[in-house]
């Protein structure tokens, strides 16, 4: 599913360099590479300003916690991410609240998500899943119109354009991971916020460092959530690629979408224009998925499940509020969905053998 080793060897020599570079510095938490980086970050984004953080999921808790959306307030988000979006509602003090999903996607259903406004709904959490946006103008009205905010969870969407602005740049604030697997990765863990507000990021800059607005000085109680100098001077080497990666794997995309057919296997909605995905993962699906992952395995092709539990089927959100009408598309995604290999490592002979093994199979 991924082939780190078989990157550009410029690439890692880059990044060995980058690495010596920060030895020698001799300073290795939020240092020059990390103001470089955020600068390069928000200018790739199409933002005023970039935090870096530790981690994706400490990047939507900080801008909850910024927005003082906390205990109390209703978060909407969709049971169809990783764990990750939920828990950092949780961790926020908010209230998750789920909508179900749009079949067609796997993405949130902005239907669903009206039957889940209250009075204290205070912000719906966007995962642009798969690395797809889709239907942009909704959301922003959506949002608009409840007097919420929309908050972009960007972790499988780096650097997907609507309209030519980037994802993370449309809500109040858009959440960033570079965990090692993520279209632009870390060698460990990493995360961003991006945002237009001025005091939005620099309440989160002091929040991801205890609170503290001078040394020693704690107007409020923060997190420990700093991105370090090595990650960040390793992923300024890796945003250099980040473009052309991206394109591989559209490319590798337009070919799954032109030649798998197999009347067992669905394909989901194609994007809807042409930088609206960046492809994190390509995802098909089958009602037959254990025999379909086994047939690929056999022919030495891998598979992963994103995400074989929705979020609401895990125990400690077994109660949390949803959609009235439920959450059945979401349930059947799950039980449907496999993905198949998509990273910018494979070679068109690699493609071509997914796709006559998905084909095959009967
Ligand atoms: C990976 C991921 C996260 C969490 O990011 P971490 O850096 O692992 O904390 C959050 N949301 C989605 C959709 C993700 O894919």
């Amino acid at each position: 599913m991924n082939d780190f080793k078989a990157e550009p060897p410029e690439l890692h020599a880059a990044m060995s360099a980058a690495a010596a570079r920060v030895f020698a510095s001799g300073w290795y938490v939020l240092g020059n590479e990390v103001k470089a980086f955020e600068q390069r970050w928000a200018a790739a984004c199409g933002t005023r300003h970039c935090a870096g953080v530790a981690n994706g999921m400490d990047a939507i808790e900080l801008a909850l916690r910024g927005l003082d959306i906390g205990p109390g307030s209703e978060v909407v988000t969709t049971p169809m991410t990783a764990f990750a979006t939920v828990l950092a509602v949780l961790r926020a003090g908010a209230t998750p609240v789920l909508a179900d999903i749009d079949p067609e996607s796997g993405l949130m259903s902005p239907d669903s998500v009206r039957r889940c406004l209250s009075e204290r709904t205070r912000a719906v959490v966007l995962v642009h899943l798969y690395g797809q946006m889709r239907d942009m103008p909704a959301w922003l009205s959506l949002c608009r119109e409840a007097g919420i905010h929309l908050i972009e969870d960007c972790a499988q969407s780096h650097l997907a354009q609507w309209d030519g602005q980037a994802a993370g740049s449309l809500g109040t604030a858009g959440a960033y991971s570079f965990y090692p697997t993520k279209n632009l990765g870390a060698i460990g863990d990493g995360g961003a916020l991006v945002t237009q507000s001025d005091p939005l990021a620099a309440r989160v800059a002091r929040l991801r460092n205890y609170g503290q607005s001078e040394r020693y000085v704690h107007p409020e109680l923060g997190m420990n959530s700093r991105l370090d100098e090595l990650q960040a001077a390793l992923l300024l080497e890796r945003l250099q690629w980040l473009d052309r990666f991206t394109e591989r794997r559209r490319t590798i995309a337009a070919r799954y979408d032109a030649a798998i057919d197999n009347p067992r296997v669905g394909l989901l909605a194609r994007p809807q224009q042409p930088k609206s995905h960046v492809h994190h993962l390509y995802v098909v699906t089958c009602t037959a998925r254990a025999q379909l992952a086994e047939h690929l395995a056999a022919h030495g092709v891998q598979t992963l499940i994103h995400y074989p539990v929705p979020v609401h089927r895990q125990a400690p959100c077994a109660e949390l509020r949803r959609d009235p009408l439920g959450l059945p598309h979401a349930e059947a995604h799950a039980a449907a969905c496999l993905s198949i290999p998509c990273h910018p490592q494979m070679s068109d002979a690699d493609v071509a053998r997914v796709v006559e093994a998905v084909n095959a199979f009967r």
